[in-house]
């Protein structure tokens, strides 16, 4: 028998419905931010994955040659594949552009709950602005589409890679160094990352220090800290104004800083940001993002971007852990013939009622009464019209409501309109 490739799923038609919610659900909320919907091939050149990570990542990918002898990669994110695109055909566009998207990614990683070989991204890149305003306007973004999602305990965390920097410089830190402890930062774990500190010859006293400061949210720790670079201090006073509006003018207050939060200092630079379903233990990351610099690299004239990604299939995860009701699909009308004389009218009115936008559908298994019911029942059917001669001879039929068992008789001829007023 054969199954699914390792680290990929089928989705049948319940979980398509919860993954076609979701989508509505943050596709509004996108677009009531203003942001206009992107999409890009599933695969890419090659290149466009290692220009920026190094050839290193193709561990991670799934790379392919064509019969053109082209080296092209399945897509493992969508930021790249966005500038791409906006480098070859929006640079005129006029500025900011808000741009989202929904798309599957493909990563050779190692599988398990939570974390695929194939999986969907929502996300979004904001061009041609930094200003704090665009900035909080992001993050709130974030948050408002997870929030709207129906989603009750999350949590929004903001770091920043330029402070971050300033540090590691400070510390007199290499890059190969930063290279070992990023990833510890990025864990938390901070034993390890004592240890490691320790080792690039960084003293007991600077170490202890600089973990106080990754671990705390107190703005004036952070920048007593940091007091002696201008750069990293100017960053905090506009990382500051960045949070009073997030707080002030969008309303949002459940946020924490969170200097751990590092992302990955070779792509983002300024603000970081993660949203965590905690929900989820250890594949809780839902969203990661933050302001970035691609276009340059990839041959643009350089603007301000930012933006972010959230793991579409986390999300429904963690909707179903805190027991969200999804809603399932219905059918308007399922039509059961009393006897077999009668299934051209039922085709007759399923037709009727289609073209009415009245979902509708009838027995096509030609069974008995009872069992076409349970049926209907499972469609989650709101009424059922059953088709019977006697009644047919003076033009009637009945419809019952499912939820109530009522019964009635009704003409054929007015099916369509009385269904509608429903
Ligand atoms: P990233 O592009 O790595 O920043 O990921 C953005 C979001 O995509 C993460 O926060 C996750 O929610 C989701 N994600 C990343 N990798 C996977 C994966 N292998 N399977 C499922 N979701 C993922």
């Amino acid at each position: 028998m054969y199954q699914v490739p390792r680290g990929t799923r089928d989705f049948t038609p319940d979980e398509m419905q919860k993954r076609r919610y979701l989508e509505h659900a943050m596709a509004a909320t996108f677009t009531s931010f203003g942001y206009g919907e992107i999409q890009t091939p599933t695969f890419e050149n090659l290149e466009l994955f290692t220009v920026k990570s190094g050839e290193s990542i193709i561990n991670e990918l799934y790379t392919f040659t064509d019969k053109g002898g082209r080296a092209l990669a399945l897509r493992p994110e969508l930021t790249a594949p966005v500038i791409r695109c906006y480098i070859e055909r929006l640079q005129m566009e006029p500025k900011p552009l808000k741009l989202f998207y929904f798309g599957n990614c493909y990563r050779y990683d190692r599988p398990q709950k939570g974390r695929y070989r194939e999986f969907q991204q929502a996300g979004c890149e904001l061009i041609g602005t930094n200003t704090c305003e665009a900035t909080a306007e992001l993050l709130a973004l974030a948050y408002t589409i997870v929030k709207n999602t129906g989603l009750k305990n999350i949590r929004l965390n903001i770091g920043n890679l330029t402070i971050i920097s300033a540090i590691f410089k400070k510390l007199h830190l290499l890059k190969d160094d930063q290279k070992i402890l990023l990833p510890l930062i990025d864990k938390s774990q901070f034993d390890e990352l004592h240890i490691a500190l320790g080792d690039c010859n960084v003293s007991e006293e600077m170490i202890d220090a600089f973990l106080d400061v990754l671990q705390t949210s107190d703005i004036s720790r952070i920048r007593s800290y940091i007091a002696d670079d201008i750069t990293a201090t100017a960053e905090l006073t506009t990382m500051e104004t960045i949070l009073y509006l997030l707080k002030n003018a969008f309303h949002i207050s459940e946020f924490e800083i969170k200097l751990s939060i590092v992302r990955g200092l070779d792509y983002y630079k300024g603000i970081v940001f993660e949203i965590d379903a905690p929900i989820l233990g250890a594949e809780k990351q839902l969203c990661g993002g933050g302001s970035y610099d691609l276009v340059p690299l990839f041959g643009g004239s350089d603007v301000p971007t930012s933006g972010f990604a959230i793991g579409f299939d986390r999300t429904i995860l963690a909707l179903e852990e805190e027991g969200f009701l999804f809603p399932t699909i219905k059918l308007d009308v399922f039509i059961i013939p009393v006897n077999q004389d009668m299934n051209a009218t039922c085709i007759e009115i399923a037709q009727e009622l289609r073209s009415h936008g009245i979902s509708a559908d009838f027995d096509l298994l030609q069974r008995g009464m009872g069992k076409s019911l349970k049926y209907a029942d499972a469609k989650h059917a709101e009424k059922v019209i059953i088709v019977g001669p006697k009644e047919l001879e003076k033009k009637m039929i009945v419809l019952r409501d499912m939820k109530t068992g009522n019964q009635e008789l009704v003409s054929v001829t007015g099916i369509s309109t009385k269904l509608k007023k429903i």
